[in-house]
This record gives C-alpha cells, structure tokens and sequence, in this order.
C-alpha cells in the first residue's frame, strides 16, 4: 500500500511554487502535491496538502459531498436556561447543555 496520496485539490497542479516542478529541462511541469499518509483516519489532511486545494474541492463538489447526508432537518441540543455571567467582565452568558433531555 502507497504511503501517499495524491492532493485531491482541482487546481494544486496549476500553483505556481518550486515544489511542485518535475520534469526535465525543457519539458518541465507543475505536478500536484503528494500527500503524506498516517495510520488512522487524519480526515482531510490525508487527502490535500493544504486548506486552500481541500476549499478548492469542496466548493467544486459541494453538491456532491452534501448528497451523502443531506440536512433536510435542523438540529438541537437541549440546553439550561442561559444565565448572565456575573464572574466576566465581559457581556458573557453561560450556556450548559441538560443532559437530561439528551435523546
Ligand atoms: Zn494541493
């Protein structure tokens, strides 16, 4: 099994840095990123070697990713009336969810 992955990023190929030149000379490229893997799941870091190719994937397939599990419901914690923190000196509330309504 390979110990990396390719950076899924649609345009990771398409930066301009030194890093990702191969080729030989007069026939270079810009190739993407590999991506270093690890034993267990590191979600999205094992799949794009920065924020900005993982943005650029996910804007690209946001329809896609969110047909795995639509949200056609919100959700809600249950939560403690919230009270005013007299203790800060900021405009602070204290918000502590009730376990005991947990489902
Ligand atoms: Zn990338």
């Amino acid at each position: 099994m390979s110990d990396f992955n390719w950076c899924h990023g649609p345009q990771c190929h398409e930066k301009h840095t030194v890093d990702r030149v191969r080729g030989v000379k007069g026939s270079k490229v810009l190739r993407t990123r590999k991506v270093k893997t690890y034993p267990g799941n590191r979600g999205w870091y094992s799949y794009f070697c920065s924020q900005n190719c993982y943005d650029n994937f996910a804007n690209k397939y946001i329809q896609q990713v969110i047909a795995i599990a639509p949200r056609t419901e919100c959700l809600e914690t249950p939560i403690l009336n919230p009270e005013k923190d007299t203790q800060s000196y900021w405009n602070n509330w204290i918000i502590t969810v009730d376990e005991t309504r947990q489902s």
